[in-house]
């Protein structure tokens, strides 16, 4: 699998199939995959999160999470041209599991978004089971959600706390954790359970699913120049840097 820097952070080259395949492997071996989505907001406010950077570094499967990221590539001679995103490959892991019968455990979002994402995940995958649930505004200590998990003995856990805290509390748990595969997926809970709508087709055909979500929610309006300014950003950098990671 190629990787390539952006801004000093590893993104693999990957297709929703070499996941895939990749999942039946780790699971086979009992090995851990970890599957962390690179946007430009991860690869812009990571510096203040060392924890988090050394988790990307270690982490098995750092997947293309946006056209940010393809534009970057492709614009400074990378060879990354398709995106993988975290909630389609959510989507396509929860068929994998469904047509094996694995096991999964959810773990985020506010309790009604969670009630739903079970209840409609239930009703769409019915030969796979979800072992497991937590919400991410509980008052649990990690000991005691680590041990809800493992007895749970699922294959497969995602974790919806959003950016920094999903991927802090997986750097900070993993060694814990007697499971085999885990996705980091931010507010996927949220679209699974009806409770957000996802963008408009016409919107996602054309990359452009980042500029719906900025301009529905006044909330991420600021986030509109977001991207503009990681592009100009990631482009000076790699011209000062090698960018390969060879
Ligand atoms: N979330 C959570 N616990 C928290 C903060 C956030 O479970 O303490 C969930 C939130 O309910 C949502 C998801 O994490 O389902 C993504 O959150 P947010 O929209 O803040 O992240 P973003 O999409 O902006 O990265």
């Amino acid at each position: 699998m190629k990787s390539e820097l952006i801004m000093g952070i590893p993104v693999d080259n990957l297709s929703y199939d070499n996941i895939i395949e990749d999942i039946s492997n780790y699971l086979d071996r009992h090995r851990k995959m970890t599957i962390i989505s690179i946007n430009p907001q991860i690869v812009t406010e990571s510096k203040k999160y060392p924890d988090i950077v050394d988790f990307i570094w270690r982490s098995t499967h750092r997947i293309p999470d946006g056209i940010g990221i393809v534009l970057v590539s492709r614009l400074t001679g990378g060879s990354i041209f398709n995106r993988v995103t975290g909630f389609d490959l959510m989507i396509r892991i929860l068929a994998y599991a469904n047509e094996n019968n694995k096991r999964i455990f959810l773990y985020g979002a506010k309790p009604q978004i969670l009630e739903d994402t079970v209840k409609n995940i239930k009703h769409s995958y019915p030969d796979l089971v979800v072992a497991g649930a937590i919400d991410g505004y509980n008052q649990l200590k990690d000991k005691e959600i680590i041990s809800q998990i493992n007895e749970s003995k699922s294959d497969i856990l995602f974790v919806a706390l959003g950016f920094p805290r999903q991927e802090q509390w997986l750097a900070r748990n993993i060694h814990e954790l007697n499971v085999s595969i885990f996705q980091d997926v931010g507010g996927s809970f949220d679209v699974i359970s009806g409770h957000v709508k996802r963008a408009p087709d016409i919107f996602i055909k054309f990359h452009l699913e980042w500029l719906y979500r900025s301009l529905s929610n006044p909330k991420r309006l600021g986030r509109i120049l977001q991207l503009p300014i990681f592009l100009c950003k990631s482009i000076v950098w790699s011209m000062r840097n090698d960018k390969r990671n060879r």
